[in-house]
């Protein structure tokens, strides 16, 4: 892993405003970051010290958003890779890499570091082979880390690492990854079903637009299929966000709006009333 292929870690800008729904999810992290991080005496030597936990579910349902605004909201720093990323052909440099990834974390403390696509890097061991994945060596360094965190200086919250792994595949994990002190809490993120989860999305997606009267967000969760991923309540933001600037664009051609009235940054959403 070349140094600069590894961000550094910083604190993300993405807050629970950001984030609709999801409410019971973002009390359950808070709690179990929260508290080890305020009180870390407290769980000095005691069965309550994780390393972190697991976030599973299908892509698109806002683990990566979650994990981020976590950081944002304890003011802690965030370290994000992919495990793929830290595959390496040459011998030894996965483990390498791994390792790397933790220095940095306790270099940058309190830091979250956040392990995406992880049954990449820690399937299940012995079903790897020589195929190219992830070796029982590559597992083995990731367990000695992560038993490295659970082990820190529980008395000082400015040396607390904390591990958010995601994966769409939880079945495909090494199971003692997710030994009790280890990744033991799991929790499912999922797509957004009913009026109200979906609303509160786009909701959230559409906080800093402007909005034109008759966009109604409630009519336009209804008219969507029963389930959807936060990125396909994107998806729909984003295509309604084009044909609001397409309309404005062929206003101001036509001179029905003046450009004066519309800043650069002032991002639309809606058709544009015309003017007389
Ligand atoms: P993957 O498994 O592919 O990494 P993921 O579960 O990490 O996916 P995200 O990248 O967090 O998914 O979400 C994709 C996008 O969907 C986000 O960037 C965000 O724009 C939107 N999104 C998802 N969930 C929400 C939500 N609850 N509120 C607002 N936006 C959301």
């Amino acid at each position: 892993l070349q140094s600069q292929h590894l961000d550094a870690p910083k604190i993300p800008k993405v807050y629970w405003e950001d984030i609709g729904g999801l409410e019971k999810l973002k009390k359950e992290l808070l709690k179990t970051i929260e508290f080890p991080i305020k009180y870390p005496h407290l769980f000095k030597n005691s069965s309550l010290k994780r390393s972190g936990i697991l976030l599973y579910g299908p892509p698109g349902c806002g683990k990566t958003l979650v994990a981020k605004a976590v950081s944002t909201e304890l003011n802690v720093s965030f370290l994000s890779v992919k495990g793929p990323e830290l595959l390496n052909m040459y011998i030894g440099q996965s483990e390498e890499n791994v390792r790397k990834v933790f220095e940095s974390a306790r270099a940058s403390s309190p830091c979250i570091v956040f392990l995406d696509e992880l049954d990449a890097l820690a399937p299940r061991r012995g079903a790897a082979g020589d195929s190219g994945g992830a070796s029982d060596r590559v597992v083995s360094q990731l367990l000695a880390e992560v038993d490295g965190v659970a082990s820190g200086d529980e008395a000082d919250s400015s040396s607390f690492v904390f591990i958010m792994g995601a994966t769409n595949r939880p079945d495909l994990l090494e199971h003692s990854l997710l030994r009790p002190g280890r990744l033991d809490k799991l929790i499912y993120v999922g797509p957004y079903c009913g009026l109200y989860e979906k609303t509160s999305v786009l909701k959230a997606l559409c906080r800093n637009y402007k909005m034109t009267e008759e966009v109604r967000l409630e009519d336009i969760a209804a008219s969507l299929p029963e389930r959807c991923t936060g990125a396909d309540l994107l998806a729909v933001i984003d295509t309604a966000r084009a044909a609001a600037v397409r309309a404005l664009v062929h206003n101001l051609q036509a001179g029905l709006v003046k450009e004066s009235e519309f800043s650069q940054d002032s991002v639309i959403l809606g058709v544009p009333e015309l003017r007389q």
